[in-house]
C-alpha cells in the first residue's frame, strides 16, 4: 500500500483573494517530527473563511487551504511524537503558539503574539488531510461525533472563553447576547449552564426560536424595545454582561447602554474597523469593554468534556460534502441556517 504521505488529496483552496474557493487536488502535507497527520472527517465552515477569501487577513503565500475547525483521526505520526498514536479520534486547537512567551508559559496561548493559526497562516482542514503539531490535539470521547467535534474549537470554545473567562459570568447574573447565531446559540447554552439568565437578540425568527429552546428570552429588536426588556428584567439595574456578536459601532453603543454600572461588554465580532463610544457615560459608570479572542487549550478540553457529558449541544445547521463547497458558501451567506455548517467527507 502507498504510504498516505505520498498521495494526493482533495482540498478547498484560496488561490487568489476575491475569487471563489477552488476545489481540487493537492499533495498530502509532509510531516515535521513534532507533527501528526490527521485524516479530516469533518471541518466547520466559518464566516471567517469568507473574510479570508476577501483578503481581510494576510495569509502569507497563496494558495492556502482554509479550515480552522477540524475533527478527524490520526493516521501518521512524526518521529518525535511520544504520547499520540494512529487511530485516535481528535479535534484540533486552532492556535499554533510559540510555547516560549509569557502568555504561553502562563496558559494564555490565545494571546501569543507569535502564534500561527491553522487554516490561516498555516494550511487548515478543508482537505483530506492536515498536518498539525501534536500539542494542538485534544482527544475525543467516542460519544462525540466528528461532525459535533469539528465546530468545538471555534464556535463553542470561543464563546466559553468569552463568557466564562473574560465575562466572569456568575450564577443568577443577566447576560444579553446581541446577534444570536452560530456562536451565540452555544453562548446561550454556556450561560444557562453557568446559572445565568440570558436575553438573546436577532432579527430572524428561526434564530430567536432556537435561542428560546435553550432557555433564553428572545428579543427581535425591530419589533420590541430591547432597552425596555432589559430594564424590566433587571428591575432597572441593567445587564451584568453583554456579549456583542455583531461588531459594529451601533451594537457596541447599544451594548454599553444595556449594562449596569461596572458591567462588562464582551467584544467578539469586528465588522466595523473602528468603534466610536461616548466617553462620559463610560467613564462615569466604570463599565468595561473587553476583547475576546479564541480560547486556551484547557478551555477546549473543558468544552469537549461538556459536550461529551451532554451539557452543551453542538448545533449543526447544515452538512455538505467538501466538494459542495460552493453550495455551502451560498448557504452560509444566505444566513438561513441556525448553527454551524459542517463539511463532511
Ligand atoms: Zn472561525
Ligand atoms: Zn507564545
Amino acid at each position: 500500500m502507498t504510504p498516505v504521505r505520498n498521495r494526493s488529496m482533495k482540498s478547498v483552496q484560496i488561490v487568489e483573494y476575491r475569487q471563489p474557493f477552488q476545489y481540487g487536488d493537492r499533495n498530502v502535507p509532509k510531516l515535521q517530527p513534532h507533527e501528526v497527520l490527521i485524516e479530516v472527517k469533518a471541518s466547520g465552515l466559518c464566516s471567517t473563511d469568507i473574510h479570508l477569501l476577501e483578503g481581510r487577513v494576510d495569509l502569507g503565500q497563496l494558495p492556502r487551504i482554509p479550515g480552522h475547525e477540524i475533527a478527524g483521526e490520526i493516521v501518521d505520526i512524526g518521529s518525535e511524537i511520544v504520547t499520540w498514536q494512529t487511530g485516535q479520534r481528535i479535534t484540533v486547537a486552532i492556535d499554533v503558539s510559540c510555547g516560549e512567551c509569557v502568555h504561553c508559559l502562563t496558559g494564555q496561548t490565545q494571546r501569543c503574539p507569535f502564534k500561527q493559526r491553522i487554516g490561516f497562516e498555516r494550511d487548515g482542514g478543508h482537505a483530506g488531510y492536515v498536518a498539525v503539531p501534536a500539542t494542538n490535539l485534544v482527544l475525543l470521547p467516542d460519544s462525540v461525533t466528528y461532525e459535533e467535534a469539528s465546530i468545538l474549537p471555534d464556535a463553542v470554545a470561543c464563546m466559553y472563553h468569552c463568557l466564562v473567562a473574560q465575562g466572569q459570568l456568575r450564577v443568577n447574573q443577566t447576560v444579553v447576547i446581541l446577534g444570536v447565531g452560530g456562536l451565540g446559540i452555544h453562548g446561550v447554552q454556556i450561560a444557562r449552564l453557568a446559572g445565568a439568565e440570558v436575553i438573546a437578540t436577532s432579527r430572524r425568527a428561526h434564530r430567536l426560536e432556537a435561542a428560546k429552546e435553550f432557555g433564553a428570552i428572545p428579543v427581535n429588536p425591530v419589533a420590541e424595545d430591547l432597552a425596555k426588556v432589559v430594564d424590566d428584567f433587571t428591575r432597572g439595574v441593567g445587564a451584568d454582561v453583554v456579549a456583542d456578536c455583531i461588531g459594529t459601532t451601533t451594537s457596541i453603543q447599544e451594548g454599553l447602554s444595556l449594562l449596569r454600572p461596572g458591567g462588562r461588554l464582551l467584544v467578539i465580532a469586528y465588522i466595523d474597523e473602528m468603534f466610536q463610544i461616548p466617553s462620559i457615560p463610560l467613564f462615569s459608570t466604570e463599565k468595561e469593554i473587553i476583547g475576546c479572542r479564541g480560547s486556551t487549550r484547557q478551555e477546549l478540553v473543558e468544552v469537549v468534556d461538556l459536550v461529551a457529558q451532554g451539557k452543551i449541544r453542538s448545533i449543526i445547521g447544515a452538512e455538505y460534502s467538501l466538494s459542495q463547497i460552493h453550495q455551502a458558501v451560498s448557504c452560509l451567506e444566505a444566513g438561513d441556517v441556525m448553527g454551524r455548517i459542517v463539511l463532511t467527507r
